[in-house]
């Protein structure tokens, strides 16, 4: 395990524990899973967030065999309807799974999203929250996890869906103002807020984009 990481990690967990998220570190993927079906009790309803991170875990089929009800948007073939039905379930959901664009140093949480539901249910609705990130997540201050919440993440997902933006075709962001723009609402969680139990899982290992 590479110490220089494990490291970074302890530090930036201290970081967002100052900032009231109960904050950690697991040394990989495997043991990230487990620690989810602990924190999850197997009764509880569990809303999934649009996260690559989250389906890299195999957490959904393993909270599925566990009795868990699991809801997530992320199915082929969906109607605008039911898509819009399913998100607005997750947000009622006793548990809300996702994971985040970028995480600084100092412990503030970074996103951005098209529609918002996600940056929404993690800032009010579900009752818990659970952030799952891997180190290639920690950036070292605001600026940088807006870039990489653009230039990293943004981009790779609209190349993952599609999108007609030119980040999907060049990998690189312009800050475009593209009908199919993927970047619309920009969050930084700076202190967890009042009225939901935030927990953040650092990885020492690559997870998600
Ligand atoms: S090019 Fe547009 S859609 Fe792509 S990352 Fe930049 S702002 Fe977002």
């Amino acid at each position: 395990m590479p110490t220089d990481k494990i490291t970074d990690l302890t530090k930036t967990a201290r970081a967002l524990n100052k900032r009231d998220f109960e904050c950690a570190v697991v040394p990989d993927a495997n043991e990230a899973a487990k620690t989810l079906l602990q924190y999850i009790p197997p009764e509880a309803v569990v809303g999934i967030g649009g996260s690559v991170t989250i389906r890299e875990l195999g957490i959904i089929g393993k909270l599925e065999a566990r009795g868990n009800a699991v809801i997530p948007h992320w199915q082929p073939g969906l109607t605008e309807e039911t898509d819009r039905k399913l998100r607005r379930q997750e947000g009622l959901a006793d548990y809300y799974l996702t994971s985040a664009n970028a995480i600084t140093e100092q412990g503030e949480i970074i996103n951005i999203d098209g529609i918002g539901n996600r940056v929404a249910h993690m800032i009010y609705g579900p009752e818990n929250v659970i952030i799952v990130a891997g180190y290639n997540k920690i950036v070292p201050d605001i600026d940088a996890g807006i870039a990489r919440s653009k230039e990293i993440a943004a981009a790779l997902n609209a190349q993952r869906v599609g999108s007609k933006t030119p980040c999907a075709k060049t990998g690189k962001c312009v800050d475009c103002d593209a009908p199919g723009r993927i970047c619309r609402v920009i969050t930084i969680i700076q202190y967890r807020p009042w009225q939901t139990k935030i927990k953040v899982l650092l990885v020492n290992e690559k997870l998600g984009f």
